[in-house]
């Protein structure tokens, strides 16, 4: 069968269509433009119930919302921000931004923070930047409680984690700050887009106004008028807002959030299932406590050479399915080694390691079971040729 286009996204609801038109005719796109109920204003206020936090501040990316959350926690000049060697480079650009210093942790190969490395780093670092690369959640009650006691405050990029649970709370509640994307390619799909939450109203005041809330249009934002009161006129303001198109486009999507979620998972362990047949592919297991809400996979080649790799890759390529192996393809934004922008670059061995073997598949959720089947077929097929020659050869 022909795969489709993996980077597909599911159609927008019918609703935005109706919205979208509305504002057109207005020409109301301004968020702080209507005295109340615009549409980024009713997105922050539906997206905040949905994760139980008390505030929301709807932004352009997520990128913008974790420089925000820098910004908006106050830190020095050179401030040491500790974030994952695994990540996405907007990452460390977001920490460079805030002109503070990112200090890379190992990662293990299960792809989560590898607590060894963070607990011996974190004595140095004035915050913390929890990236749940590709969905994957790292021990949430270690770190914490690791954070906790020295004081350091964490957020939690949660651009690709919207849905997944830690011990039942919602990734992106456990932390100060959390931040998530609506990029194309996350749960969530407005072509760009980004939201922060947080229960600490000093911190959103901060960063509402920063966001672009100039002269009283943080009045449009329900947050108590005290913590406002103290920052008006004393902070800089970036214009990182979100436009009430883009407002349109996410909210009819929340109330399919549940779904995609279930769909996704569904999904991801139908193909890790099959795949797991191959013993060249190891599927690392979620941790104890952590209920994933995926829309791609990540498996590790085993026991496989660079140029079995490289032959795997191709071969995949060639029957329709693109396989990233992080470390192996070229200026890959997810290998550390390529973040050139990061003073004192550190070299992490253990992270370098699992790029160098870590396979990503995009899956979008609405894939069909045909289609999953057949992108598993393709992988195992591709496994089989890249390894076989050079065993039959071998004796
Ligand atoms: C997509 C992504 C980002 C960046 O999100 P934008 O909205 O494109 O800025 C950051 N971190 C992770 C883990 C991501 O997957």
């Amino acid at each position: 069968m022909t795969l489709p286009d993996m980077h597909s996204a599911e159609a927008i609801p019918a609703a935005a269509r109706t919205e979208i038109d509305r504002l057109l005719q207005s020409g109301d796109l301004f968020r702080y433009t209507a005295a109340k109920d615009a549409p980024v204003s009713l997105l922050e206020a539906e997206f905040a119930e949905l994760m139980g936090s008390r505030f929301a501040l709807a932004v352009s990316s997520c990128s913008a919302a974790l420089f925000l959350a820098l910004k908006a926690l106050d830190l020095p000049r050179d401030a040491r921000v500790l974030i994952p060697g695994f990540t996405f480079a907007a990452v460390p650009s977001a920490v460079i931004h805030a002109e503070c210093l990112p200090i890379l942790c190992e990662v293990g190969e299960n792809y989560r923070i590898d607590l060894g490395d963070f607990t011996a780093k974190l004595p140095g670092a004035d915050a913390v930047i929890i990236s749940h690369m590709r969905g994957h959640t790292s021990d949430m009650d270690a770190i914490m409680a690791l954070c906790d006691t020295t004081d350091v405050p964490v957020i939690e990029d949660a651009a690709h984690s919207l849905g997944t649970t830690w011990n039942g709370a919602k990734i992106g509640t456990i932390g100060r700050v959390g931040c998530f994307s609506f990029q194309s390619y996350k749960m969530i799909n407005a072509g760009e887009g980004g939201i922060l939450i947080t229960d600490d109203a000093d911190l959103v005041a901060r960063a509402v106004i920063m966001s672009g809330a100039y002269e009283h249009n943080w009045q449009k934002h329900p947050v108590l008028r005290d913590a406002f009161a103290v920052h008006q006129n004393r902070l800089p303001l970036y214009n990182l807002r979100m436009s009430n198109l883009s407002a349109a486009v996410i909210r009819p999507q929340l109330p399919h959030l549940a779904r995609r979620v279930v769909d996704g998972r569904r999904n991801h362990d139908h193909v890790a299932e099959l795949l797991s047949v191959s013993a060249s592919i190891h599927v690392p297991n979620p941790l104890p406590g952590e209920v994933r809400a995926p829309d791609s996979i990540q498996f590790n080649l085993m026991n496989m050479s660079d140029s079995e790799v490289h032959s795997f890759v191709a071969g995949a390529a060639a029957a329709g399915v693109k396989v990233q192996v992080f470390g192996m393809s070229s200026d890959n934004a997810r290998a550390f080694w390529n973040w050139q922008f990061v003073p004192d670059l550190p070299d992490l061995p253990r992270t370098r390691a699992m790029l160098m073997r870590a396979c990503d598949v995009r899956l979008p959720v609405h894939l069909p079971a045909e289609t999953l089947n057949a992108v598993a077929d393709v992988i195992l097929q591709a496994i089989d040729h890249a390894t076989r020659p050079a065993r039959a050869f071998g004796r």
